[in-house]
C-alpha cells in the first residue's frame, strides 16, 4: 500500500493581503514585494516541487479531496462564525480573529484545506494508504471553535479526526503537534475529552501568548489527555528527540491511541523567521521514524497534517525527509543546510538543563 499525499495548487492561492513578514504592511512598515505574508504559499508549493523533481512523488499517491462540508464543519465550529467567514470571503475577506487575515474566496479555500486532511484521515483509516501527509493550506491549529488565529481559519485536524469518528466509528485519537508554536486550538477543543489525547511540543512562550503551559493537562473528563511540552528557546535535534523518548512516546504507550495524526508545522527548524528553535530535517526524519516505530507497536495508524514553517529554503527538505520515512523511500536529495544547523546546536549545560525540566514534566504526568 502506498503513502499517500493529500494536495492541492488552489490552496497556494488563499491570499492574505499585504503584509510584512505577519504585520499588515503601512506606516513604518514597507510592503515586500512577492507573497509578502511569512505564511505564503512558497513553503509548501517548494516542497511539493522538491517531492517532484527528486522522483519521491512517483513513489507516492497524490490525490486532492472533496471540500469538507459543512456538516463536518459543525461539528467543531458553530454556525455564525461560519456564516461570518463565509460573508467575508464573499466580499474583499478580512480578520475575524487574531492574526488570520483572509481574502476574497479564502473560505472555499480553507474548506478544501480541511478536506484534504479529511481524506489523508480517511484513506489511512480504510487501509487504502499505509499512511499520509495533507500538505493543507491554510493551517489550523491555531483556531478556536468561533475564533481564528495565527494565520489559522478552520480546525483541520479537530475537523478530520470528527468526520473520521463519525464515519469509522473511530476510537482513541492522538495528535502530536511537533509544530514550534503551542497547538492551542486542538488543545482548546479536545480539552475535556478523554478520547483525544492532545500533545504539543513547542517553544516556551512563542505564540500564542501566554498558554502552552505545563500545567494545562485537561479538565473534567479530559483531565490528564492534554500535554504541553514548552521547550527553552534555543534547542536542537538532541532537545526534540529526547523530548520524544521521555515525554511523547511514553504518553502514546499510555494512551494506546487507535490513530495518531501529526500537527506538522516545519517551523521548529534552525531557519524559520517566526521561532528560535534549532531543528534540522534529520530532526524531523528521526521524529517521524520514533512515531512510525510507536504506530507499529500499537498497531495504530499514523497521518500527518501540514501546520506551520515560514523558511521558504529549509521547509521543502523538513518535509521530503518526512515523506521518504513515510514511504521508506529515499531520494539521492542531500539537505544543504544539514551541516550548518548541525553546526549551531546548543551546548551539553543546556541540554542538561532541558533533560532536567524534561525529567520534572515526566513526573507531572506520573509517565
Ligand atoms: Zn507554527
Amino acid at each position: 500500500m502506498p503513502t499517500g499525499l493529500c494536495f492541492d495548487e488552489l490552496t497556494l492561492w488563499h491570499s492574505m493581503g499585504p503584509h510584512t513578514l505577519y504585520l499588515p504592511s503601512g506606516d513604518w512598515l514597507q510592503p515586500v514585494s512577492g507573497a509578502g505574508h511569512a505564511e505564503s504559499p512558497e513553503t509548501k508549493r517548494r516542497l511539493k516541487s522538491l517531492l517532484d523533481v527528486s522522483g519521491l512523488t512517483a513513489h507516492l499517491e497524490v490525490a486532492s479531496a472533496p471540500p469538507a462540508t459543512e456538516a463536518d464543519l459543525r461539528r467543531i465550529h458553530p454556525a455564525g462564525y461560519l456564516a461570518r467567514f463565509r460573508a467575508a470571503s464573499a466580499g474583499i475577506g478580512g480578520d475575524l480573529g487574531e492574526g488570520a487575515p483572509f481574502g476574497h474566496g479564502s473560505y472555499d479555500i480553507a474548506c478544501l484545506s480541511a478536506g484534504l486532511a479529511i481524506h489523508a484521515l480517511d484513506q489511512t483509516l480504510s487501509g487504502t494508504w499505509t499512511n499520509a501527509y495533507s500538505i493543507s493550506r491554510p493551517p489550523g491549529h491555531h483556531c478556536l471553535p468561533d475564533y481564528p488565529m495565527g494565520f489559522c481559519l478552520l480546525a483541520n485536524i479537530p475537523v478530520a479526526i470528527e468526520a473520521m469518528r463519525a464515519k469509522h466509528g473511530l476510537g482513541k485519537v492522538a495528535v502530536v503537534d511537533w509544530d514550534v508554536h503551542h497547538g492551542n486550538g486542538t488543545q482548546a477543543i479536545f480539552y475535556d475529552r478523554p478520547d483525544v489525547l492532545t500533545i504539543s511540543l513547542h517553544q516556551q512562550n512563542c505564540y500564542p501568548a501566554d498558554t502552552g503551559h505545563a500545567d494545562e493537562r485537561g479538565t473534567g473528563a479530559g483531565l490528564g489527555a492534554n500535554i504541553n511540552i514548552p521547550l527553552l528557546p534555543g534547542g536542537g535535534h538532541a532537545e526534540y528527540l529526547a523530548a520524544l523518548q521521555q515525554i511523547v512516546l511514553p504518553a502514546l504507550m499510555r494512551y494506546k491511541p487507535d490513530l495518531i495524526v501529526i500537527a506538522s508545522g516545519l517551523d521548529a527548524n534552525g531557519f524559520d523567521p517566526l521561532a528560535r528553535m534549532q531543528a534540522s530535517s534529520e530532526t524531523f526524519r528521526a521524529m517521524t521514524r520514533l512515531l512510525m516505530q510507536t504506530a507499529t507497536a500499537l498497531n495504530a495508524r499514523l497521518t500527518a497534517v501540514h501546520e506551520g514553517g515560514y523558511s521558504e529554503a529549509l521547509v521543502p527538505f523538513c518535509g521530503l525527509a518526512i515523506l521518504e520515512e513515510l514511504s521508506g523511500q529515499r531520494t539521492k536529495v542531500v539537505d544543504p543546510f544539514l551541516s550548518a544547523i548541525e553546526a549551531s546546536q546548543p551546548p551539553p549545560e543546556f541540554h542538561a538543563l532541558e533533560l532536567k525540566r524534561l525529567a520534572d514534566l515526566r513526573k507531572l504526568h506520573d509517565l
